[in-house]
């Protein structure tokens, strides 16, 4: 389990004038559910990337379990989690060479079920999904790269707008199979829409780089 101790964290890019994030202070405990919501560029993202060692940290501390983030190796981190950001990678070759990419020991049965909870079982694993004009859409690449997901333990799921290139119906029944694979788990997800929020532990609202409501 990782507790996230956010104290004061101010965040500058470099040759940016203003702070993508300022003074943010915030706990995530072991377990929780939490979103990140708030206007497009107000620093979502920018405290994603700061729980992946990511981001340009000019003041304020992080820490993991007790310890400064800055002093992890961040490989340690990166094993426990599970992450969707927004801009996903594939690889060329077939739908089961891009689930196995997730855990290489995963097997048939456990692709297909993850094939499942998504919605794109009319693939067959070994349909090649990016090559040879067999494109998949926006939507469909975003569901693969939330299969993978499944295919993985981690104690922490960290997803940026997991869902938004799906439409409503899809959005609701792959964030239940989300809930289902995380009862104990970590959960934060940034949140373009502010239905389905009343499950959450937490709700972080972010408005030009501050949070202005937690709670
Ligand atoms: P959100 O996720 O809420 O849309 P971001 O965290 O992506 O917001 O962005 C917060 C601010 O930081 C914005 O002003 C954005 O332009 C800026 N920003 C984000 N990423 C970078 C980057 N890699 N380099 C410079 N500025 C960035
Ligand atoms: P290795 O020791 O072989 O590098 P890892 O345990 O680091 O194996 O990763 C196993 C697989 O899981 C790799 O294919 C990697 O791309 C993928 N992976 C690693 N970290 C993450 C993560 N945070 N989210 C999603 N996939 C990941």
């Amino acid at each position: 389990p990782i507790q996230f101790d956010f104290k004061d964290v101010s965040i500058q890019y470099p040759n940016e004038k203003k702070a993508a994030v300022q003074h943010a202070s915030f706990q995530i405990h072991p377990g929780e559910n939490i979103a990140i919501v708030g206007p497009s560029g107000s620093g979502k993202s920018t405290l994603m990337q700061a729980m992946l060692t990511f981001a340009p940290i000019q003041s304020g501390q992080i820490d993991v379990n007790g310890k400064a983030l800055s002093t992890l190796v961040p490989d340690s981190l990166w094993r426990q989690m599970n992450v969707s950001l927004q801009h996903n990678h594939f690889f060329y070759g077939s739908m089961y060479e891009n689930l196995r990419f997730a855990n290489n020991e995963a097997g048939e049965k456990a692709c297909r079920e993850a094939l499942k909870k998504i919605q794109l079982s009319h693939f067959s694993l070994e349909d090649q999904v990016l090559e040879k004009g067999s494109n998949l859409s926006g939507g469909e690449k975003q569901r693969l790269a939330l299969a993978r997901l499944f295919l993985r333990d981690a104690s922490v799921w960290l997803l940026d707008e997991p869902t938004s290139s799906l439409d409503a119906i899809t959005e609701q029944d792959i964030m239940d199979e989300i809930e289902k694979a995380t009862k104990y788990q970590t959960v934060v997800t940034i949140r373009h829409r502010l239905t389905g929020l009343e499950n959450m532990d937490k709700i972080i609202v972010m408005n030009h780089g501050e949070i202005v409501e937690q709670g």
